[in-house]
């Protein structure tokens, strides 16, 4: 990447899911820490595919939670709730890996708790979108104050609810 602005997968995810909690997350606002969707994403980290050699940090940049034989990346997700969110920050990583040369890598978003998994194909198309994506993020990361906070389904159980709304 030819930027000075390191932007990671979970930054992409949380673009998909909610722009203000990117804002948050990119100036250090933290409060995940005691959030009990957080302890169980944790806990299923630890808990899922053991064997796995987990948790490959790229450039500081991507984590990717495992890679299996033939050119398979995983992403481990406890519930299927945000899946576009999901979806995105796989294909980031996808592109990632394009940009360094290594296109022949496909991904996966495994639910352990489903017992499903699904799999992720970056496409032509999807580079584009994605690099519209990144400039998106540089903007919304820039900023000094976060988006307007918007209600909608998922700010129930998120960690700035009250943050945002009290
Ligand atoms: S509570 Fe809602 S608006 Fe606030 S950061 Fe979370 S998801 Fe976004």
């Amino acid at each position: 990447m030819d930027d000075d602005i390191r932007i990671t997968g979970v930054m992409v995810y949380y673009y998909f899911v909610c722009k203000r909690k990117l804002w948050y997350f990119k100036h250090e606002i933290q409060m995940e820490q005691g959030n009990e969707a957080v302890k169980i994403g944790k806990l299923l980290d630890e808990t899922s595919y053991g064997r796995e050699n987990k948790h490959i940090n790229i450039d500081q940049t991507i984590n990717i939670d495992f890679i299996r034989e033939s050119n398979v990346l995983h992403e481990v997700k406890k519930s299927k709730k945000i899946e576009e969110a999901s979806v995105w920050q796989v294909k980031y990583y996808l592109y990632y890996l394009k940009k360094k040369g290594m296109d022949c890598v496909t991904g996966k978003i495994d639910y352990p708790l489903l017992k499903k998994s699904v799999t992720v194909e970056l496409q032509d198309e999807d580079v584009l979108k994605m690099e519209e994506v990144l400039s998106d993020i540089k903007q919304i990361i820039g900023q000094s104050l976060p988006d307007e906070a918007r209600r909608k389904n998922i700010c129930k159980s998120c960690a700035y609810f009250d943050l945002c709304f009290i």
